[in-house]
């Protein structure tokens, strides 16, 4: 006898594998579904090769406006560790807000803008084949300019900060070609709109690559320090701490042309000039062993220790903007009764 369950449930979603994009969609477009109290999904811009991108806006709805959290990953194709972790930073908050009141909090006080893909064209081309041409894909998908054989630019070089400055390329064959003008290609200008007409609700932006195991911070010109230098390392070194606690992994802090290498028109860049105070760029697992091919039995570890780092910095972020509001409220109120009773007395 043969019994066949019936079931509406879709395939569970497995957050220990690596997905090919259009699963990812689907994810998404689930993960909106089966939340619609808590989540969004937005279309935000077009790559070159007219796939839409879109992120994970996840709030709960106050009426009032909000502050902000970006996260971004997989604007390099082949770090395919940053994608994974996107999506198990998107779960990992959806099950703590039930029963958190930490979590319930900050998605009352803010909302998270997570993209779990940016450089769609290039994602899908390193999931093409297996060779070593397209798995270790990096830029985008765009074509060179006339005269040039080569695709792609760089998205984490063609963002205008500094741009074409240092540690970039203007040959359009090289692995870091920073395009031929600030913010030339789509994918660049989608952040760029989305994040700048909200620049004053962002606290933070992180964006999510692989690997070193570092936690960088702005700037890539060695020629400029954030104003906020002192508070983005002591954050960065409580988040490395943090992530440290998990498992036992080391995480560097610093800025690029300390910790790794100069470079120029990074988004963390991008993002600092455009005056958000807590921006990091995440450099996942490992450190060099295997590289961009992390193997799948990495990525729970792997991003339970980068959920806590990056739960240290969002929570800093908010109790720093928050915690300040409510007292200030509190003291307003003090004074206010203080100032009642003595008229009162008065008259
Ligand atoms: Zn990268």
């Amino acid at each position: 006898m043969t019994t066949i369950i019936k079931t509406n449930n879709p395939v569970e979603h497995d957050y220990y594998k690596y997905h090919p994009m259009p699963e990812i969609s689907n994810w998404m477009a689930q993960v909106a579904k089966d939340h619609p109290d808590v989540v969004t999904k937005v279309e935000y811009g077009q790559t070159y090769e007219k796939r839409t991108i879109s992120l994970l806006k996840i709030g709960l709805n106050t009426g009032e406006n909000k502050k902000a959290i970006w996260m971004d990953c997989g604007i390099h194709a082949r770090e395919w560790i940053a994608p994974a972790f996107c999506q198990y930073f998107v779960r990992q908050i959806l099950q703590a807000y039930k029963t958190d009141p930490k979590m319930q909090e900050m998605l009352k006080n803010m909302d998270f803008y997570v993209t779990p893909v940016l450089n769609m064209d290039g994602y899908v081309y390193s999931w093409k084949d297996n060779t070593v041409s397209t798995r270790l894909w990096r830029k985008n998908r765009s074509p060179g300019p006339s005269g040039c054989n080569c695709t792609g630019v760089d998205l984490n070089r063609n963002f205008d900060a500094n741009w074409g400055t240092v540690g970039v390329s203007f040959d359009c064959c090289s692995n870091v070609y920073c395009g031929s003008q600030p913010t030339s290609e789509p994918e660049a200008q989608a952040v760029t709109y989305f994040v700048g007409t909200r620049k004053e609700d962002f606290l933070c932006f992180l964006t999510i690559h692989s690997y070193s195991q570092l936690l960088l911070i702005p700037y890539g010109n060695p020629n400029f320090t954030a104003p906020n230098y002192n508070e983005l390392m002591e954050v960065g070194l409580g988040a490395a701490d943090a992530i440290r606690r998990v498992h036992g992994m080391n995480y560097t802090v610093g800025t690029s042309p300390d910790v790794l290498y100069a470079n120029a028109g990074s988004s963390r860049d991008w993002a600092r000039t455009q005056g958000i105070p807590f921006t990091y760029t995440f450099e996942l697992r490992d450190k060099g062993i295997f590289g961009f091919e992390l193997p799948e039995d990495q990525i729970k570890p792997t991003c339970e220790e980068a959920y806590s780092g990056a739960l240290h910095i969002i929570t800093y972020a908010h109790d720093k903007t928050f915690s300040g509001a409510v007292a200030t409220a509190a003291v307003t109120l003090w004074t206010m009764l203080a100032i009642f009773l003595v008229l009162m007395c008065v008259l």
